[in-house]
């Protein structure tokens, strides 16, 4: 018989868990994992291969360990949209292969046996499969009406569960809910652990909302984590990071891995934030074909809520399960998250839109 996982000797703590599951499925209208559906320009992606070409001169050689340059990259990327006192340096900037490797350091600095992480499901799966991975408790507490968290539902939370990390997720995955930034303030004041910030959605934001990095200033436990994976097109070349305090990004140099990042996703990246208006030329776009979604699932009859991020949830599906297979057979995958009667769909272009909507109506005329 063959061997299954609970026959060898796994960690106690581990036994009986689920690895992160979206399906890998080859589909015509993917819009299951929030990716940008447009592909990288194609001179920009000549630029990055010429980038990469010249970084493989030196592949023999082990990459810079402090990633210098795409710390500069990032930082400079950042303070365009921050006021002359938000301005961070690039001390304050960390990368990893994406922003789940973030997240995933910081726990094994600040989290860990005996300590605990606050969460408000539903949010980004990965944050509690993190938190087990890292042996640090995982603490699920209640959100407000609409997936809100209200300043004073974060600080009671905080007050009965003593928390040592905060996970806020601005906008949420997977409810797309924005995060007030009373909320952070709030969190951060009551409690003398890390606040930490998932903005991986934040170019997605209205262009007038501030980002948790305007907080930074002075709040040297609040930590925001971005991503180049969603507004950037890059999911595929893993490229997470965050901007703290510079003790933080010390923190993170104790449980990192040697050259965690290799020469040529620096060269990548660095060579993909040159190129930053051209790369996020497409998020106006996506930012209109998510509010046509919202219009028109509304019209159709579903509970859609007010997003802030490249997809929407949307309630009032009878059998999510059985929704998700019909849309399958039309060639569009979204996402079952298990929360009763949504599905989760993420904006496309404005074809893979057009071919979502169209299955939608198919399947809202069986299954109104
Ligand atoms: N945070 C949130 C809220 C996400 O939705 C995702 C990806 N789905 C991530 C982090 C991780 O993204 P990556 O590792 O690609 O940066």
């Amino acid at each position: 018989m063959a061997t299954s996982l609970e026959d060898l000797p796994i960690r106690d703590d581990l036994r009986g868990q689920s690895p992160y599951g979206a399906p890998q499925k080859h589909v015509r209208v993917q819009l299951n994992v929030n990716e940008n559906t447009h592909p990288v320009p194609e001179d920009v992606a000549e630029d990055i291969v010429a980038s990469i070409r010249q970084a493989l001169a030196t592949v023999n050689r082990y990459p810079d360990r402090e990633f210098t340059e795409l710390r500069r990259s990032l930082t400079a990327y950042l303070n365009g949209g921050l006021t002359a006192d938000q301005q961070l340096t690039p001390e304050q900037l960390w990368a990893a292969n994406g922003s789940n490797e973030v997240l995933q350091q910081l726990l094994q600095a600040f989290g860990g046996p005996g300590r605990s992480v606050l969460g408000f499901p539903p949010t980004y799966s990965m944050h509690s499969i993190l938190a087990a991975g890292t042996g640090t408790r995982w603490i699920p507490a209640q959100r407000d009406d609409e997936f809100r968290i209200a300043p004073e539902t974060v600080v009671a939370a905080i007050a009965e569960h003593r928390p040592d990390i905060v996970f806020l997720c601005g906008p949420n995955n997977p409810t797309g809910t924005p995060l007030d930034i009373e909320t952070i303030r709030a969190a951060y004041d009551a409690t003398d652990g890390i606040v930490m910030v998932d903005e991986a959605y934040a170019e997605f934001m209205p262009a007038d909302a501030p980002s948790a990095i305007t907080l930074l200033p002075g709040r040297p436990r609040l930590v925001v984590s971005r991503t180049m994976s969603k507004a950037f097109a890059f999911a595929g070349a893993r490229v997470g990071y965050l901007a703290a305090d510079p003790a933080v990004v010390d923190a993170l140099r104790l449980v990192r891995l040697p050259y965690h990042l290799s020469a040529l996703t620096q060269a990548a990246a660095i060579a993909a934030l040159r190129h930053a208006p051209a790369m996020l030329a497409m998020v106006d776009d996506i930012k209109r074909q998510r509010d046509r979604m919202v219009t028109e699932l509304g019209a159709m009859g579903y509970r859609t809520y007010e997003t802030w991020s490249n997809f929407v949830l949307f309630g009032g599906v009878a059998d999510p399960n059985a929704a998700f297979e019909a849309l399958l057979e039309q060639d569009v995958i979204v996402r079952d998250l298990g929360i009763p009667n949504h599905l989760r769909v993420s904006a496309g272009t404005e074809e893979e839109t057009t071919a979502f909507l169209e299955a939608m109506r198919r399947v809202a005329a069986v299954q109104p």
